[in-house]
This record gives C-alpha cells, structure tokens and sequence, in this order.
C-alpha cells in the first residue's frame, strides 16, 4: 500500500497543531488512505514543539521535526520533504486554511497518474483590500518575468517521489516553493479550492514580510531587474546626445548658457539611478554569496521519537 506523507510546517501554532493532526487523520482514516503526518517546527517561540510530541504520542503515523530556529517557511518545507517518507507528499498549512477534504481529492488524482497536483485558491479568502491588491500585482510581475502566471497558486500541493526526490536535488539556498514546480516540468493538474479562514492563532506576514519576499523570489527567478536598469542607462544615453546637441547649438549661436538648474536635476537624475543600479547588482552579488557559502538550509535539533530511526 502506497504511502502518503502530509508535510506541516508549523511556526507558533501551538492552538491549531493538535486540531489539525486529529482532522486529518481521521479524515484519512474514514478513506482508508495510509499516510504519515508530518509536522516541522520551524523554531516556534510557543509551545508549539511540545504539541507536536503530543500529538505524536497521540495519534499514530504523527510525527515531527524541530529545526534549530525559525527558518522561514520555505526552509521548513525542504526539511519536511527531506524526511518523509511516503511515496507522494502533500504540503499544507498548519492552520488548516487549505481544507483537508482536498487532500482526498488530490490523492485519487495522485492515483489517476498526475505527479504534480498544484492546489489553486478559488478566491484570496478574507484578505484585506491592500493585500490583494500587493498580492495581484506581485503575481504579475512574476507571469511578466517568468512567463508562469502563479497568480492562484500556493504551496498547498502534492508532490510525487520522482518529483521530490528532483526538488531535494536542486543545490540553491533561497527558493520558491510556489514556483519551482512549475520549473520542474512533469505531469500536473490543478484542483482548485476555497480558502478557509485561520480560527485560531495570527498570519505570521506582515507587510515588511511581504515584501522582502517579493523582492527574493524575483531576484532569484530572474535577471529582469538588471534588465531594466540597462534599458534606463540606454535611455538617459539617448536623452543626453538630446541635451548635447541642442546645449552645442546653443554655445555656438552665441546664446550663454543659464543652466545651473539644468546641471543640478541631472546630477541628481544620473546620482540617483546610479545608485539604485548599483544597489541591484549588490543584491544580485550578495545572493551569489549567500549562495557560495553553500550552508544547510535547514538545522535539525529534535525529532519524535521513532520506531524505525
Ligand atoms: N510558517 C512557518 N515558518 C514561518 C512562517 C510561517 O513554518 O516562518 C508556517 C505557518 O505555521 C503556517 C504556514 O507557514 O502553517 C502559513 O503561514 P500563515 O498562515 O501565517 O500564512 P498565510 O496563510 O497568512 O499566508
Ligand atoms: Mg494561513
């Protein structure tokens, strides 16, 4: 019998892990799917680590990694993925927003020979205008440079083996979850889903948060960005051959020149977009450097106790 893993990355969800670990495996139990339940604690300041043991101790087939500290969820899916075992995964949240009845519909499909099945949100849920509004156009800044359109995807999926043994393979540090399935190619089909609403605990994204993770995920998907400051370099360049020309035609009908203002706005015009350059090829150099550390992404410290390790 094929088994099924459920990776959970959980940072201070100390109310919902017991709730999520019970609704999902008696959910599993009534349709008679074996499966493992897997939760990673992405260093939580709560008790979130003590409820994983005790949900392991609990509920059979639960069981639980702590990373060392709080790594940032994209971490602790890759350490989730790593250990578990099943012959396809999902990935869901702790919060129980990716409802669990889609699990079912996304292992017959598993069963029907699709090896990615990438859950799509229906509708963004109860979110605030400003956020949708972030989300939506972020979402078209990544169809525009990577050419996936993301915009209703999440990380709520289910990977085959092949598939993930192919994800854990991929040697870069900082990665987007969300996208690098589409990146990985094979066999996928969508499911959609209606977002649920988080009963208990906070959404650990604040709009600082937001941001830096736009920012990561387009810089480590694509070059657009140096792109970009190439094509305003050419255009200040056609513009000063403008300004040149017409500044010569001037000197040499006699007309002085009252250009202080002039002169002024364009070294602030030029200093300025020089900096912002050079501010993104430092980004893109200090991912490089980040990169050629080449430091775990993830560090273990715990796991439940297990039968079989
Ligand atoms: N999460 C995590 N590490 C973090 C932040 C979040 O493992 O640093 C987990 C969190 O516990 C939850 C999931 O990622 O299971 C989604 O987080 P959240 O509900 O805050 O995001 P939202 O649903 O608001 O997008
Ligand atoms: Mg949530």
């Amino acid at each position: 019998m094929p088994i099924l893993s459920i990776v959970i990355p959980a940072y201070n969800e100390e109310k919902m892990i017991l709730k999520a670990a019970y609704t999902i495996s008696e959910l599993l139990n009534k349709e008679k799917i074996s499966a493992e339940i897997l939760f990673v604690n992405d260093g939580s300041e709560d008790n979130t680590w003590k409820e994983i043991q005790r949900a392991s101790q609990e509920i059979e087939n639960v069981r639980g990694i702590s990373l060392s500290r709080n790594f940032g969820k994209e971490s602790a899916i890759l350490a989730g993925l790593t250990h578990a075992k099943g012959d396809c995964c999902i990935v869901m949240d702790c919060d129980l927003q990716h409802p669990p009845e889609t699990i079912i519909e996304m292992y017959r499909l598993w069963k029907d020979g699709y090896d990615i099945v990438e859950g799509f949100k229906k509708s963004r849920g109860k979110e605030g205008k400003i956020k949708t509004f972030f989300a939506k156009s972020f979402y078209r800044l990544i169809n525009r440079v990577t050419g996936f359109d993301m915009s209703a995807s999440s990380d709520f999926k289910l990977l085959d083996r092949k598939v993930v043994d192919a994800y854990l393979q991929l040697p870069e540090r900082k990665v987007f979850f969300r996208a690098l399935t589409f990146w990985l190619g094979f066999k996928s089909i969508g499911v959609e889903y209606e977002v649920q609403e988080r009963t208990e605990g906070k959404t650990k994204w604040s709009y600082l948060s937001l941001i830096k993770y736009a920012i990561t995920n387009i810089t480590s998907f694509s070059t657009a960005p140096m792109q970009i400051i190439t094509i305003i370099g050419v255009l200040f360049f056609i513009f000063s051959i403008v300004l040149g020309v017409q500044s010569l035609i001037n000197f040499f009908s006699g007309r002085s020149l009252e250009g202080f203002t002039t002169v002024i706005l364009l070294l602030l015009g030029i200093g300025s977009v020089l900096m912002m350059s050079l501010g993104i090829i430092g980004y893109y150099i200090a991912k490089i450097y980040e990169e050629v550390k080449r430091r775990p992404r993830y560090i273990v410290s715990e796991k439940t106790n297990d039968k079989d390790e």
